[in-house]
């Protein structure tokens, strides 16, 4: 990759987009793959990021490009924008100030600033922005649209982590999905495969960290190639889910109710 590049520049947005509010100034800064734009100083009651907040994020987001290529042996190559979104306007701009969302298609990020950012458990790292939103970028673009459970599962299962928790020491860390599942298995509301297939109105608490503990699992098991030609087979379209079923054995090469005995196996040992 090229020598990072930092450039500030202020401009007045004028572009509007139909679902994201983006109206308003935006600080455009760009390193590497990524473009962000955040808002200036004292653009609104809530903090804006200062310029070491901006460096940071630049490079925390292209090191996540750098991990999700990485970890999903993606031969991807693209470049990315993010729209970074002060805490007391994101609610009503981009629907959230918890997170954000991603337009795949687009490659763009909308992004909530959270001052001070929450920690990454258990080394204790500022994340700012994280990776979830950028593995659906690079699934959309190398798989296509597909089911939740993998759509959610890969970026849940490439950051490890899902929503944030407060930790005795009262600060706020990213909340790991082997305490989700712990949690899950002492409450016995574990999701089998089946049941994650199906999608349906399984609360996201539950769906979103068990599917990333069930697609990490087949990582391991069955390597992240193989679990890469099962994503795009799993189209929404499809109904029938005995043969959404038969695409996991056909490429796994074993039954899915053994590929589910398995797996509900390994998660009884996480109590
Ligand atoms: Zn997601």
């Amino acid at each position: 990759m090229k020598t990072t590049l930092l450039i500030c520049i202020l401009i007045l947005s004028t572009v509007c987009n139909a679902k994201e509010n983006i109206k308003g100034s935006w600080i455009v800064t760009k390193s590497g793959r990524v473009t962000l734009r955040c808002r200036p100083f004292d653009f609104s009651k809530s903090p804006s990021p200062d310029s070491l907040a901006i460096t940071n994020i630049l490079k925390e987001q292209n090191d996540c490009y750098n991990e999700i290529r990485n970890k999903l042996k993606l031969n991807d190559d693209f470049e990315f924008s993010i729209y970074l979104f002060n805490y007391d306007e994101a609610k009503e701009k981009i629907g959230t100030n918890g997170g954000g969302h991603a337009n795949s298609k687009e490659r763009i990020i909308y992004y909530t600033y959270l001052n001070p950012p929450i920690k990454k458990s258990p080394n204790g790292i500022h994340e700012y922005i994280g990776n979830h939103e950028l593995v659906h970028v690079f699934a959309y673009r190398n798989f296509g649209r597909a089911r939740k459970i993998v759509r959610e599962g890969y970026a849940v299962a490439i950051s490890g982590d899902f929503s944030a928790y407060k930790a005795s020491n009262g600060e706020f860390y990213k909340k790991p999905i082997e305490l989700w599942m712990k949690e899950y298995n002492e409450k016995n509301q574990v999701l089998s495969p089946s049941e994650m297939l199906k999608g349906g109105k399984i609360p996201y608490s539950q769906f979103y960290p068990q599917s990333g503990f069930f697609i990490s699992w087949l990582f391991e098991q069955y390597g992240v190639e193989k679990v890469n030609m099962i994503y795009p087979k799993l189209r929404l379209y499809t109904l029938n889910e005995s043969k959404l079923k038969k695409e996991f054995e056909s490429i796994l090469g074993e039954s899915f109710s053994t590929i589910e005995n398995n797996y509900l196996a390994y998660c009884k040992l996480k109590k």
